[in-house]
């Protein structure tokens, strides 16, 4: 008994069954969270990783007390979070600076809400500075910052309050990899040496890596609602070292958690392919960026499973690239991965070694039998006398699914891939579809 109670006092911050929808229309809602539950412990910082869309701003935004969560609860130091809370701050991937305010002045923002004298916020403002490493840049305005200063105002502003617990949203991706290496290194340094009084941190990222250099936990976030999928420990000493080899093994683990088959797989001779309906979400991916990877793949320069990590790194993607094709690769059935590793099936194999009418002929045969929206625009296509369409007629139905953003993200993205596939054509000053010029 006592043990727990020493379990539970040392939980920062506990989320449990935390849902969120956000209304769509008087009688649609967007299901973006489902039943999300985490503990932050004290003294550790939790890496929250997940493609983007999967809802982690939002969770970030619900676990502040910045909006409220539909359903669930957030424990913060053993009380409910009702709205913004004193001890946690965040810092924002956007920095999210007043331009016509100093370093100075942004600063000392974030204490004004609190009610914090004139003088004591000064003093607080100039010493938060200090800590952050922009002695000298108190006066400077915002635009004769560079990205990585910028941020740096963007953590001294979440530092001034003093806070307990620093939630962080994506705060390094808006920066070039070096400077976000070295924001990130001054502020593990910060937080291993106990230069402030923060017990824990949450961060927000979609970079591998990242996380595996940043956090003691990892949580991976899945989608379509969002919800964590794993918990991953990660036990390597500090500073952590990308090269040595337990940390790449650590990275290959994460790969293959993220990429491990969901419930909405279907086995096809020992192989789970993900199945999808006609409101799936398809990522946005272009033709050439698919042709370019099956390229890649079938490439005498690997063999035939390639490790994801090795592949990212030698084309240069950054991972939400990367699982955006590899999805797309999966949903036609051109590839499939397990264990961390992509390979291409026939059918992608045959794609990559064919001429262009060839690849066209097969990527038509897919699409039509494994995107069902495809195939139901080509059936209504069919179905009427004059074959014509427009596409706002597609785009009211899929709003029955997704915003009306992700519903015209996803039928750009359909268009185009019929279109290359020839199993349509589009008219893009009218809207309209056709079966005009597919033979
Ligand atoms: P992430 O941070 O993982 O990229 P977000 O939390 O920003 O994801 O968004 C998750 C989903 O919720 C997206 O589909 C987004 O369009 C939707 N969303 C976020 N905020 C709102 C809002 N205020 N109203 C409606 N939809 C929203
Ligand atoms: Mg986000």
């Amino acid at each position: 008994m006592t043990q727990k109670i020493t379990a539970l006092s040392s939980n920062l911050i506990e989320t449990m069954g935390v849902k969120k929808s956000f209304k769509k229309s008087d009688h649609q809602d967007l299901l973006v969270l489902e039943d999300v539950n985490f503990i932050l412990r004290e003294n550790e910082i939790v890496a929250l990783l997940g493609k983007s869309g999967s809802g982690k701003s939002t969770l970030m935004r619900i676990i502040s007390g910045l909006i409220p969560a539909t359903a669930g609860e957030v424990i913060y130091l053993g009380k409910p979070v009702n709205g913004p809370v004193k001890g946690m701050a965040m810092v924002f991937q956007n920095f999210a600076l007043l331009p016509w305010l100093t370093v100075l002045q942004n600063v000392e923002l974030g204490l004004e809400a609190l009610g914090v004298s004139k003088s004591e916020r000064r003093a607080r403002a100039i010493e938060a500075i200090d800590v952050i490493g922009l002695d000298g840049f108190e006066s400077a305005y915002p635009k004769e910052l560079s990205g990585g200063m910028s941020q740096r105002v963007g953590f001294a502003r979440a530092l001034v309050v003093d806070p307990t617990v620093l939630l962080m949203d994506e705060p390094f991706s808006a920066l070039d990899v070096l400077t976000a290496d070295n924001l990130r290194s001054d502020l593990l340094d910060l937080w291993q040496e106990k230069k402030t009084h923060i017990k824990g941190i949450i961060c927000v990222t979609h970079n591998i890596e990242e996380a595996a250099i940043l956090a003691d936990r990892i949580l991976i976030f899945g989608a379509d609602p969002g919800y964590i999928k794993d918990d991953l420990a990660v036990d390597l000493p500090r500073p952590r070292n990308a090269q040595d080899p337990k940390f790449r093994k650590l990275v290959d683990e994460i790969y293959t958690l993220m990429t491990t088959p969901s419930a909405d797989r279907i086995s096809v001779a020992g192989v789970r392919y993900k199945t999808i309906g006609l409101g799936f979400r398809l990522p946005y991916v272009e033709i050439s960026e698919l042709t370019g990877f099956m390229e890649a793949l079938d490439s005498p320069d690997y063999q035939d499973r390639v490790d994801l990590p090795e592949l990212a790194e030698d084309l240069q993607l950054n991972v939400d690239d990367l699982f955006h094709i590899i999805e797309a690769l999966e949903i036609m059935r051109f590839a499939y991965v397990s264990k961390g590793d992509i390979e291409l099936t026939g059918a992608g194999k045959l794609f990559a070694q064919a001429d262009i009418l060839r690849r066209k002929q097969i990527f038509a045969a897919h699409l039509l039998s494994y995107v069902p929206l495809a195939r139901h625009i080509r059936r209504v296509l069919d179905e009427r006398p004059e074959h014509v369409a427009s596409e706002d007629r597609f785009l009211r139905e899929l709003e029955d699914y997704l915003s009306q953003e992700a519903a015209e993200e996803v039928l750009k993205i359909v268009i185009e891939w019929g279109r290359y596939a020839e199993i349509f054509a589009y008219d893009y000053n009218t809207g309209i579809l056709s079966l005009e010029n597919p033979e």
